[in-house]
């Protein structure tokens, strides 16, 4: 007996250029949600978390303190950041390096958390994330891409799920490249969570325009499922 193939999941004929924005706490399924949603739509993805992390990792190589918002603003003077596409995927560079590979690690999740509250590197990707998503279709993942850097984005997204959820997603995806124990990586993200939830500027919160999800109960398919209905209606809408 055979059953229907649901992957490769096809892409869908989209020729009008939405600007989708998905929002939540770490762990909560942004990113394969988010590129799931690219690919089916044929837009691009765009992982700003990433971004913060490029700032860490260059600070923290350039012994620049993350909570010295003077010496971070001098440092972006001269920081060339953005993403390349190559045969191995998209990539960060910063600088021209490469930087992919080095900035998925615990330490760098939180050093990303820290610089993130400095006003001036907030300011230096705004103009960054705007610039990027200036043609539209693309998809945009984030904390703060619905209520700040793109407040009038055509469908917003706001994906949560429980903390033991999300521990145990962020427990699985550092399988391999962390040694740290699920313990260790819930009070990790439970301090991020917090850093994040609580800065002056641009917390995470929803916009008041999202479209909550909470994806504690229902599979990752079925998400991005929920997701593509309210796009197409977007899409159809005149
Ligand atoms: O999404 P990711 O876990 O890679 O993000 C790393 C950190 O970057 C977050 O904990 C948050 O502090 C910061 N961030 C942010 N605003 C965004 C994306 C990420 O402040 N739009």
């Amino acid at each position: 007996m055979s059953f229907p193939s649901v992957y490769p999941p096809k892409q869908l004929q989209v020729t009008k250029k939405l600007l989708v924005t998905i929002d939540g706490p770490a762990g909560a399924g942004k990113t394969t949600v988010s590129r799931a949603l690219a690919d089916r739509l044929g837009y691009r993805y765009i992982d700003t978390g990433a971004l913060y992390r490029g700032v860490a990792y260059h600070a923290k190589k350039r012994g620049v303190p993350p909570g010295d918002d003077v010496a971070l603003a001098r440092m972006l003077e001269d920081l060339r950041l953005g993403f390349q596409r190559t045969e191995k995927g998209l990539r960060l560079t910063a600088d021209g390096e490469d930087i992919t590979d080095r900035i998925r690690t615990p330490e760098m999740s939180m050093l990303a958390s820290s610089v993130s509250a400095q006003p001036a590197v907030r300011a230096f990707l705004l103009q960054v994330q705007r610039e990027l998503g200036r043609e539209k279709a693309a998809v945009f993942e984030g904390r703060d891409m619905g209520t700040v850097v793109f407040p009038a984005a055509d469908v917003k997204f706001f994906l949560s799920a429980s903390e033991e959820t999300r521990a145990k997603r962020r427990f699985a995806e550092l399988q391999g490249q962390s040694p740290a124990s699920l313990e260790e990586v819930e009070r990790d993200m439970r301090r991020r969570d917090e850093q994040d939830s609580t800065r002056a500027i641009a917390p995470l919160q929803p916009a008041a325009d999202a479209i909550r999800i909470d994806s504690s109960a229902i599979s990752i398919d079925r998400v991005v499922e929920l997701m593509l209905g309210h796009i197409t209606a977007a899409l159809e809408r005149p």
